[in-house]
């Protein structure tokens, strides 16, 4: 029997052991909890959730969290159908009761006779062998070390800086346009990649006394080192000086306001496209540790952004991720180093579903990898492909930060219409069309390994 190894027992890492042991592989799962600690982390069980004890939305036919939970529970996936058993009464919810969930993922793994537990840290890449690496957002250092040194120190950040993203078709094109900082840009692709929202005088102030007065959430000890290089948060500039922003960020040079050409704006704060779909743009160098209500009122103060709807807020955490879109193929493996897989919050999504989800496929392909499989690759029409053809190849590289999957990363489902009224109509299309696909795609998995 083929051996794969997995680093790291927590989300991924514990749902990707799941499965590989259930289609036959022997698995060793590394834990360095409980001898070796983080500043998050509580117990030594696997699967143990640091923080909010939510799994977000549980509707699978209007919203992108609960689709992927559906998907995972088709996939016989240990975390959601554990998170099912203990669940927690909290409206549309999937919360859970943390401790018994944490102990039962413990109990699943430690009974089953493929996997074996071996509670050590792994401190360098190993050099042969079938490995994932799904170690986390906190990563713990030598690990971390011996990552950098093998994908270059570029590649590997050890905060995010997650600038607010808003879905395309909620921004008003009435009052913002397109244009990149001085027409610069080759390809039509680049020319394109720019959305601007003009201020006046009076709104620039307005918006800086709403940022400085916003609430905002605060770090957790030991959780700051090595901050504030390059990913200050737009408050703490507001802070700097009511100026500040507008010789940041938001400077008005090298634009022109396609709706009013004469009237040069005050301040301009700039959209960049997050995904080649063109359905996202990221509110360029708006990283903030605003709480999300404040940010959801402080950003709708942006002409052309009053009923902007958000993809995802934004946040600054202590999180270790690598640059994907440059490093993984589309089998989540180290292009450099193919015996190394990555999964999990590492490969730069962002959640506790997606991390498992992430762990889910990554488990499958290494299952498919050993057996001598090729598997059809994984429709982007369902949330667990579009997720891994987000991190491994649609988003951009240059400005990679975690994703939480949404539906602005599926592409667009025809005939129907975009606007806000249709958007009931559209979202149930969107899962009903990655249902059957990922059925589809489960079925053939199982045929090629039949
Ligand atoms: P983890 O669940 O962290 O698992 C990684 C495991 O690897 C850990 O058990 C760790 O001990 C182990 N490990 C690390 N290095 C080594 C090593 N060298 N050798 C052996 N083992 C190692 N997501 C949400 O959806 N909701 C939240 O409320 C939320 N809050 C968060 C709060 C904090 C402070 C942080 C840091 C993250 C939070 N996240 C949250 C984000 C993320 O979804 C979770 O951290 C999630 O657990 C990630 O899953 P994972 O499997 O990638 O990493």
């Amino acid at each position: 029997t083929q051996m794969l190894n997995i680093i790291g027992g927590g989300m991924a890492g514990s749902e990707a052991a799941w499965q590989a042991a259930n289609a036959g592989l022997q698995v060793t799962i590394h834990e360095m909890r409980p001898k070796v600690e983080t500043f998050a982390h509580r117990t030594g069980n696997l699967g143990e959730m640091v923080c909010s004890n939510s799994f977000r939305s549980d509707d699978h036919e209007q919203n992108a969290v609960g689709l992927l939970h559906w998907e995972m529970m088709q996939a016989g996936g240990l975390i959601m159908q554990t998170a099912h058993k203990h669940r927690l009464p909290a409206g549309g919810a999937l919360a859970v009761d943390r401790d018994p969930f944490a102990q039962s993922v413990t109990k699943a793994l430690q009974d089953h006779p493929n996997i074996r537990i071996s509670y050590d840290e792994i401190t360098t890449l190993p050099d042969d062998g079938h490995w994932i690496i799904a170690t986390g957002p906190l990563t713990s250092g030598s690990l971390a070390e011996a990552i950098q040194a093998e994908t270059g120190a570029e590649a590997l950040a050890f905060f995010d800086a997650i600038a607010p993203i808003v879905y395309a078709e909620s921004i008003d094109m009435g009052k913002a346009w397109m244009q990149s900082r001085y027409d610069k840009g080759e390809t039509e692709a680049e020319r394109t990649a720019y959305l601007n929202c003009p201020m006046t005088k009076a709104e620039y102030e307005a918006f800086i006394d709403a940022l400085l007065a916003a609430e905002k959430t605060t770090f957790k000890e030991g959780e700051t080192a090595g901050y504030f290089d390059g990913c200050l948060p737009i408050e703490v500039m507001a802070e700097r000086g009511r100026e500040t922003l507008r010789f940041g960020p938001m400077k008005p040079v090298g634009l022109t306001n396609a709706h009013d050409p004469d009237n040069k704006p005050y301040a301009v704060v700039q959209l960049r496209r997050d995904n080649a779909l063109g359905t996202l743009f990221n509110i360029v160098g708006f990283q903030t540790k605003m709480k999300y209500g404040a940010q959801k009122s402080v950003f709708k103060m942006i002409p052309g952004l009053e009923a902007a709807e958000f993809a995802r807020l934004g946040g600054i955490h202590r999180n270790t991720f690598i640059n994907s879109p440059t490093l993984l193929d589309d089998q989540m493996r180290l292009r450099a180093k193919p015996h190394l897989r990555f999964a999990g919050q590492i490969t730069g999504v962002e959640g506790y579903v997606e991390s498992a989800a992430m762990g889910l496929l990554a488990g499958r392909l290494a299952v498919a990898e050993l057996s001598g499989q090729t598997l059809p690759p994984v429709p982007g029409t369902t949330a667990m492909g579009a997720l891994v053809t987000h991190i491994t190849g649609g988003a951009e590289a240059k400005t990679f930060q975690p994703m939480n999957v949404n539906f602005g990363l599926f592409p667009p489902v025809d005939g129907i219409k975009g606007g806000r009224r249709n958007r009931k109509d559209r979202y149930k299309a969107y899962t009903d069309r990655a249902k059957a696909d990922w059925q589809a795609w489960l079925g053939q998995t199982a045929q090629n390994a039949a």
